[in-house]
């Protein structure tokens, strides 16, 4: 079993609502077992013009291949509704795989640790929750700095 790490979010049809769904299809997951969610965090979007994203992250115990969770995640985001028009557009759920174990994996379809966590307060702080400070991605980078780099700003932790 490999630790596994999931960030969540949506900005479209009752966010908080796809984000239960999408922990309920994660219990469901082959060879896998669920471990825990984050709070949920709301946050402006980064682009201009979209409605506000809540995100969270699950952590899940799996022997399941990279690329076999990478197909199950985005098979629970079309379950869900999601359509890809323009990068970076409105969602009803997106699933990234943040940290798989301390893989580093460099697939064309893959790119684990997530090229884009280091720097996103809605992807760390969540973490940091389920994840010990400690933790040291692949490259060397702890946890614990990504955070002390990425100030709490913009984001509202929602209460449960
Ligand atoms: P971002 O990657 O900046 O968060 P996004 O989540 O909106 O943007 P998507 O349209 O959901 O991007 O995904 C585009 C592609 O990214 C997916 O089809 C998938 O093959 C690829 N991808 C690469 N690395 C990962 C990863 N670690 N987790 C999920 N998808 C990944
Ligand atoms: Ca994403
Ligand atoms: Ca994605």
């Amino acid at each position: 079993m490999e630790r596994i790490y999931i960030g969540m979010g949506s900005n479209l049809a009752d966010p908080a609502d796809q984000l239960r769904s999408a922990v309920q299809a994660l219990t469901q997951l082959p060879d896998s077992r669920f471990v825990a969610v984050s709070a949920f965090y709301q946050s402006d979007s980064l682009l201009p013009g979209q409605p506000r994203y809540t995100n969270a992250v699950a952590a899940i115990d799996s022997t399941l291949a990279p690329l076999d969770l990478l197909d199950a995640l985005q098979a629970i985001e079309l379950d869900q509704g999601r359509e890809r028009h323009e990068r970076w557009g409105p969602r009803t759920l997106d699933l990234d795989i943040l940290l798989f174990g301390d893989r580093l994996i460099e697939e064309p379809r893959l790119k684990v640790p997530h090229y884009h966590m280091h720097a996103r307060p809605f992807v760390l702080y969540p973490l940091a929750e389920l994840a010990p400070a400690s933790l040291t991605l692949a490259d060397g980078r702890s946890l614990e700095q990504l955070l002390a780099d990425c100030p709490f700003v913009g984001l509202e932790r929602l209460e449960r």
